[in-house]
């Protein structure tokens, strides 16, 4: 089953990442786009992103089947208000956010008795963000979550099909676990990143800058990370507050213990330590979850 008519709102990686790999799948849906600004509308109509691009919420979904919201987490509460009288009854309404419990107490209490709500969180991104930078297959044997809250069946089996074609693999987690399990695997490193690549720039001023010009390749990945957008980090921090704190005090905690083996010269401790993390490495690799970001750009077909 696929829906007829899919409302996108907010214009970015994500949604245009879906936009393209729902036509590359032939999906056959109308998708109509929304973005805030003239200049993203603009783009998109250049580079035919979206069936039609709207200039109001309203308009972009009217009618829609699925409404999908794209943009950072701190704009789904006002967003969802403003879109609740014009949704077609039976629609569901979804979104991409990072974070699942803060999406659900913003946008779940603005949601119609006769609209379903079905959150989900694509695992999938690059540091690159607005209208040009998705491309087809970002969630190619990704894992797209789906954190159901008490969503009819129907529609999340519908969902899951959905994500499917867009080349995804979906599994269902309960918010709360959800936003623990992505504080670890995805939140605490982009912190982490953020944080030494600060390290390097206040270094920099006593280095001469040969921590950029002879950048190794540990912190060119960092730079990669902390080139992330701001305003979607600061939300997907500061709606993940709790979660993101605990495995920070854990980072602290192991972090200490390793700076204590290199100051006493433990080095049986250290090579235990790295030879765990390798093989949390090899596990991730034997899962397929180890491929970077693809060369991005938006396939010409
Ligand atoms: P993006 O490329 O930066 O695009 C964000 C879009 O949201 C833009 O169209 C922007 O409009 C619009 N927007 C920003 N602030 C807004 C506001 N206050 N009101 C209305 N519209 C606003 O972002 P993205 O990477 O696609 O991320 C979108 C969502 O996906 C976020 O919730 C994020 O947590 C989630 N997500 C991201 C990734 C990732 O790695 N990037 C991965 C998984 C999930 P203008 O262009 O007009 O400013």
């Amino acid at each position: 089953m696929s829906y007829n008519r899919v409302a996108l709102i907010g214009l970015g990686l994500i949604a245009s990442s879906m936009f393209w790999a729902m036509k590359r799948a032939k999906m056959g849906s109308y998708v109509t786009g929304y973005a805030r600004s003239t200049e993203t509308r603009e783009i998109a109509r250049k580079i035919g992103l979206c069936d039609s691009v709207c200039d109001n919420l309203k308009s972009v979904v009217l009618d829609a089947d699925l409404v999908v919201l794209c943009v950072p987490i701190g704009a789904m509460g006002k967003i969802m208000a403003e879109i609740a009288p014009y949704l077609k009854p039976g629609c569901t309404v979804t979104d991409v956010g990072s974070v699942k419990r803060s999406v659900i107490d913003l946008v779940a209490p603005n949601i119609p008795k006769n609209v379903h709500f079905v959150p989900a969180h694509p695992l999938a991104g690059t540091e690159h963000s607005g209208p040009e930078s998705g491309f087809a297959a970002l969630f190619d044997n990704r894992w797209c979550l789906i954190t159901p809250n008490g969503a009819d069946p129907k529609p999340v089996d519908a969902l899951t099909i959905y994500w499917k074609a867009l080349g995804a693999n979906v599994d269902q987690l309960d918010p709360d676990h959800h936003d623990l399990v992505l504080a670890v695997t995805s939140h605490a490193p982009h912190l982490i990143a953020y944080t030494m690549v600060g390290v390097a720039e206040d270094m920099k001023r006593v280095t001469n800058s040969e921590v950029i010009n002879y950048s190794a390749t540990g912190f060119r990945d960092f730079t990669r990370i902390a080139a992330s957008d701001p305003t979607m980090w600061r939300d997907v921090f500061l709606s993940n507050k709790e979660a993101t704190l605990e495995v920070l005090g854990r980072f602290t905690e192991e972090l200490f213990s390793l700076q204590r083996a290199i100051r006493t010269g433990d080095g049986d401790f250290l090579h235990d330590y790295f030879s765990r993390t390798r093989s949390i490495r090899r596990g991730i690799i034997d899962a397929g979850q180890d491929t970077g970001a693809p060369d991005f750009g938006r396939p010409k077909d």
